[in-house]
């Protein structure tokens, strides 16, 4: 059994994919390629906003859209302590301070009363500038953007949206990738929609932030390429990875993200009562990123790895270390006691497999495994 089968989804996609890469090969346009440019208007139409801009990870998405907003020195943006390292390394990166906030216990995402605590903070401290905040959409789930937008709105915040794992989901019908003034999203092969290589994307319905981001992935490149009218970076999406991500696109709509909202379903009606189950708020549609469930202590959860584990059934921690916790974040000062939910999840969540090709006989096999060793003990 596999945490995540991309193996199983090649063989099935194959011939679509394959053709995809070899018309690539043979076009020499290997570099913005026509797929490019094709895949982002499909991106851009699916999640609603007015503009798509690709480029090379999701981790440069981020930190296209902090250039755009002309974030840096002197500034503070918030981000979630429960998160992947890039959501707070590119705030530093751009020269500017992370505050970590803390999340909500039931939906892993950043809890927007304490966004409005930290803000407070350091405007009161007054030496950073608050500017942003990043929201993460972890798991698949997006983020509570009512909230955020409240508090964003009350103290001239910009809202990214950072969907890495969040491509896919809405609230009422209205898809992720549309909440933010600029919104990102990872191609990374195990995100919900994932090429065989790195890739990203920016989204804004706002004109001039699109035209700067595609001028900043670009060597800064002003009416032609040897015009350089600003200090940018080298971060396009490859031709290739967009030639596959095109096939792989339509099977995610097609059904791919309908097999995942089954499986979740399986292993919620088996696994409740049991464990924690992901709770997901109405209105909400996750994409399920991550199936990810909470045990009562840091014992319980790591036993359960193990016993798991001898049965062949992989599981992973995501995130084994909150943000405040991770050394190259030694020198940003945090208000610990205030961060104790993150704290208290890296001790206490587990993922389980999870993935559009997945048997209903493994789902089975998982929840019969867990609920006997909780029987057991
Ligand atoms: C994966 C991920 C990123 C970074 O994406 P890359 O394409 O790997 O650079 C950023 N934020 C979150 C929440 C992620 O999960």
């Amino acid at each position: 059994m596999e945490f995540r089968d991309l193996k199983k989804q090649y063989a099935v996609l194959k011939n679509k994919i394959d053709k995809s890469v070899l018309d690539v090969m043979a076009s020499g346009g290997y570099i913005m390629g026509k797929p490019v440019t094709e895949l982002e208007i499909s991106l851009a139409e699916y999640v609603g906003s007015k503009h798509c801009v690709s480029c090379a990870n999701g981790t440069d998405a981020l930190s296209l859209a902090l250039m755009a907003m002309g974030i840096g020195s002197g500034d503070c943006v918030f981000v979630p302590d429960f998160t992947f390292f890039a959501t707070a390394e590119v705030v530093s990166f751009a020269g500017a301070y992370p505050v970590f906030v803390d999340v909500d216990r039931d939906t892993f995402n950043i809890d927007s009363a304490k966004l409005d605590e930290a803000v407070r903070r350091v405007k009161s401290e007054g030496k950073y500038i608050p500017k942003a905040v990043i929201a993460v959409d972890l798991f698949g789930l997006p983020a509570n953007y009512q909230e955020i937008r409240k508090v964003a709105d009350k103290y001239g915040l910009y809202v990214i949206e950072d969907a890495a794992q969040g491509f896919g989901g809405s609230i009422n019908g209205k898809k992720a990738c549309s909440f933010g003034d600029i919104s990102t999203t990872s191609f990374f092969p195990a995100k919900p929609l994932g090429c065989y290589g790195d890739g990203g994307a920016v989204f804004t319905d706002n004109d001039e932030w699109a035209s700067i981001m595609t001028s900043l992935k670009y060597h800064g490149k002003g009416s032609y390429k040897y015009d350089n009218v600003r200090i940018g970076m080298n971060s396009r999406l490859d031709t290739i990875q967009a030639a596959i991500l095109k096939p792989k696109f339509d099977a995610f709509k097609e059904y791919e993200l309908d097999s995942v909202n089954e499986f979740a379903r399986t292993y919620s009606s088996m696994l409740a009562g049991y464990v924690k189950i992901p709770q997901i708020p109405e209105g909400f549609y996750s994409s399920w990123a991550q199936y990810t469930i909470t045990l009562e202590n840091q014992e319980q959860r790591d036993s359960l790895q193990m016993y798991l584990k001898e049965r062949g059934i992989p599981s992973t921690v995501y995130y084994p270390r909150a943000m405040h916790e991770q050394t190259a974040f030694s020198d940003v000062a945090s208000d610990v006691s205030s961060l104790q939910i993150s704290k208290i999840l890296s001790e206490t969540v587990l993922s389980l497999p999870m993935h559009p090709y997945m048997e209903q006989e493994d789902i089975e096999y998982i929840c019969n495994s867990i609920q006997e060793f909780i029987r057991s003990r």
